[in-house]
């Protein structure tokens, strides 16, 4: 069944719309024994006329409510009480000049109290169903009146006996599928919410929130398949934090820790939409920057760059910078992922041999993509 909690807002109106279209589905057929009884002359023409009038208004006017989405304003955006209200009151009005017929309009008023398990409380449809039973029960002495001599008050007893004790329990019944299918809504939506953190985990690093290090290796891959079969290149870029080691023994390890977090605050910001930025390890990181070339990356890094002179880390002195040096490379036709990453390594251990703070571009010797 669907969470219509777990839905998006158009899904859950779509959904409504759609059990409306089901009662609207009863009321087509309802019309089928309605013209047999008219054909049969059981029910007078004018009370099938009254009927059809009174259901196509209500209908039309349920259908623009929630077409136009006023439903919404209402606390039950469903309106399945005030819809089941006029059913009932439909069904018991053309009950009274069915004469003999009038056991199967009784069926229908336990069909329409099955719709209530859609939304209704237990104690909402049983009051619903009490409410039923005593304006049946009124209509007694209208019914005697029309049926004069053919009213049989022992039959008619024993109809609404019976009608009584059903429809009560039909609504407890309705009451329990109801309530078992709130939770099963609540449990789904647990699900749902565990799904979303199980996911969370598998493709993202607690620490800094960005993505870890085997979401990335499999983004990398999926891209380089695609640029081998005619896609555009892209480039990886390594960033490893400069003497991090000093930053945990001078400041502490949950200092450290707070580095790493503000460091990928900053750089996120700084990212496309189609870019991937993940902690490759320790306080090394990779950045995937698809469709890319060495150039576009070149200045990227350059943006992290002034924006990490400029950050501020919240749990270091301020006379205290952070710094980085990265390798870039770009992707080489059929290339292998680890090869492409070991050329993006190797670039970065000369950005630390030649002072740190600083970007090294990984040489290429074949032609490259863009
Ligand atoms: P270099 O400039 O050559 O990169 O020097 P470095 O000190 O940054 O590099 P090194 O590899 O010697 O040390 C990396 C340090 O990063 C050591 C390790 O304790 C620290 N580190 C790794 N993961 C974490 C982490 O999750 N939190 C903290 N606080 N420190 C970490
Ligand atoms: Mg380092
Ligand atoms: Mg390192």
């Amino acid at each position: 069944m669907i969470s219509e909690a777990a839905l998006p807002k158009d899904s859950q109106q779509q959904l409504r719309m759609r059990r409306f279209m089901m009662s609207l589905a009863m009321y087509v057929l309802a019309s089928v024994p309605q013209g047999v009884s008219l054909y049969n002359g059981i029910s007078p023409a004018w009370v099938m006329a009254l009927w059809a009038a009174i259901a196509v208004v209500t209908n039309l006017a349920f259908y623009l409510l929630f077409r136009c989405g006023l439903n919404l304003r209402f606390r039950d955006p469903s309106l399945t009480l005030p819809q089941m209200v006029a059913a009932i009151a439909m069904v018991l009005f053309t009950q009274t000049y069915a004469g003999e017929a009038r056991g199967a309009y009784l069926v229908v008023l336990l069909i329409i109290m099955v719709f209530g398990c859609f939304k209704l409380r237990t104690g909402q449809l049983l009051g619903l169903s009490l409410l039923t039973i005593a304006a049946y029960g009124l209509t007694l002495p209208l019914i005697q009146r029309i049926d004069g001599a053919r009213f049989d008050l022992a039959v008619e007893m024993v109809l609404w006996c019976s009608f009584s004790a059903f429809l009560p329990f039909i609504s407890i019944l309705g009451g329990s599928i109801s309530d078992l299918r709130k939770k099963l809504m609540a449990s789904n939506a647990q699900l749902q919410e565990v799904l979303q953190q199980v996911t969370e985990l598998a493709t993202h690093d607690e620490l800094t929130g960005a993505y870890n290090r085997r979401y990335l290796l499999e983004m990398l891959n999926h891209e380089k398949n695609r640029t081998d079969r005619g896609g555009a290149g892209f480039c990886v870029c390594i960033l490893d934090l400069d003497y991090f080691k000093r930053i945990n023994d001078s400041y502490g390890h949950s200092a450290g820790d707070e580095v790493l977090k503000t460091f990928a605050d900053v750089v996120q910001p700084l990212l496309r939409s189609t870019d991937f930025f993940a902690r490759y390890g320790g306080e090394e990181f990779l950045l995937f920057l698809p469709q890319t070339s060495l150039e576009m990356a070149q200045r990227c890094i350059k943006r992290i760059q002034d924006a990490l002179a400029e950050a501020h880390f919240a749990s270091l002195p301020p006379e205290v910078r952070i710094t980085a040096s990265i390798g870039v490379a770009q992707y080489y036709l059929q290339e292998t992922v680890a090869g492409l990453i070991e050329r993006a390594d190797k670039a970065l251990y000369r950005a630390k041999q030649n002072g740190r703070d600083r970007m090294e571009l990984a040489p290429f010797h074949r032609p490259i993509l863009i």
